[in-house]
């Protein structure tokens, strides 16, 4: 089968400057935060087609007119997370992260999938969300919470599928928040569906257009979601959208919401720093700056976001090698294991609860109904 490599053609400037020098693939320079690169050569496998200098390569033999297995590029390019680390290693700014995913666009407009990627996309298809869970379960997480009508609505929610499925408690206790601020909070269950960005990130770009058309359809004028993948998908609606961390920061600085700590407040808390930020195309997590409005100390410095390595929630790693996503959770479990951590993506809160000490995980919500009492405007 011929692939049409428009896309990889504009890739062009980054496949022949490439200069091999595998930083991408596992530097260590403690000094600068890095530790490893790649989860997925890490944690799956050493080979060098699964890395973002592979995907060069790869990209490059293909332009070339050599014959490379489509089947097994697929393999590979699936297999990473999309998290962004070998552009943010790369010494001279090149964008393997991005050329793997126009490997995957390209592979996907053919329907050349992994069978894992194909089932992913029938689910979506199906459920509305990337855990297969059944469309009626997606609103549980509401239960006994009370909304305002969406045309009295200051601010729609919109959990994203991870913490609807697998941080509810962050859900309820983002929107406690949100109206302990004074926020008319509407939600609307019938209407509520994955964004499409698992499906971008997958490289299905048709599926992901048609749900990314179905936000705009809402008609929510501003939206708050707590899915850090899902913040992208709305702007690309254009709609206006925050995160609950950029929320959180206004309505302190503003005095709509005023924390006290108690007591039990832990004297110390670790980030744990996403890859949300330096995804490409990714947005800003301001999860630090909300702890510091917080007056919360922190243990691991921003240092620490750069070049974080991904715990295996992302991309589309996790549908094909589960097991390997775990390994890249344990890591990321292990080297943070003496303190409550504090994470604002739920995606990865979700992945990392699964390893265990599930007790220990709170989203940026939770933490602070957990430890603060809340006034504010009602
Ligand atoms: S985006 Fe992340 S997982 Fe994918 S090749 Fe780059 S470093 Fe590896
Ligand atoms: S993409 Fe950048 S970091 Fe990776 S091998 Fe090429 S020059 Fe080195």
């Amino acid at each position: 089968m011929s692939l049409n490599l428009s896309l990889l053609e504009t890739f062009r400037k980054d496949l022949y400057h490439c200069s091999d020098c595998n930083y991408c693939v596992d530097a260590v320079w403690a000094e600068r935060g890095m530790h490893h690169v790649c989860a997925t050569i890490t944690h799956h496998s050493p080979a060098i087609s699964y890395s973002g200098r592979g995907f060069v390569l790869a990209a490059r033999a293909l332009l070339e007119g050599q014959t490379l297995n489509p089947e097994t590029v697929a393999e590979r390019v699936f297999s990473c997370t999309g998290c962004g680390n070998c552009e943010a290693s790369c010494p001279i700014g090149l964008r393997p992260a991005q050329v793997g995913q126009a490997l995957r666009e390209t592979l996907a407009n053919e329907d050349i999938l992994p069978p894992a990627i194909a089932a992913l996309r029938g689910r979506m298809r199906e459920q509305g969300n990337a855990y297969g869970a059944p469309r009626e379960h997606r609103a549980r997480w509401a239960e006994g919470l009370s909304f305002s009508a969406a045309f009295d609505a200051s601010i729609h929610y919109a959990p994203g599928c991870a913490a609807a499925h697998a941080r509810p408690a962050d859900a309820r206790a983002t929107v406690q928040l949100l109206q302990a601020a004074g926020e008319r909070v509407s939600f609307e269950p019938a209407s509520d569906a994955c964004c499409g960005a698992p499906l971008r990130e997958a490289g299905l770009l048709a599926d992901a257009g048609f749900a990314e058309r179905a936000l705009a359809a809402r008609g929510a004028l501003r939206v708050l979601t707590s899915g850090l993948e899902c913040l992208t998908s709305w702007q690309r609606a254009g709609v206006s959208v925050h995160s609950f961390a950029e929320w959180l920061c206004a309505a302190l600085a503003e005095g709509r919401l005023h924390l006290q700590a108690r007591v039990t407040r832990p004297a110390q808390v670790r980030v744990f720093d996403s890859c949300a930020s330096r995804r490409p195309g990714g947005a800003p997590d301001l999860l630090r700056q909300a702890l510091s409005a917080l007056g919360q100390d922190v243990v691991n410095g921003p240092q620490d976001a750069r070049h974080a390595v991904c715990c295996g929630a992302a991309g589309s790693l996790a549908e094909l090698h589960p097991l390997s996503a775990a390994r890249m959770a344990a890591a990321r479990i292990d080297a943070d294991s003496r303190w409550p951590v504090v994470g604002s993506d739920p995606r990865c809160l979700g992945h990392l609860a699964n390893g265990g000490e599930a007790e220990r995980y709170f989203g940026l919500a939770e933490f602070v109904l957990a430890h603060f009492d809340v006034a504010g405007r009602t």
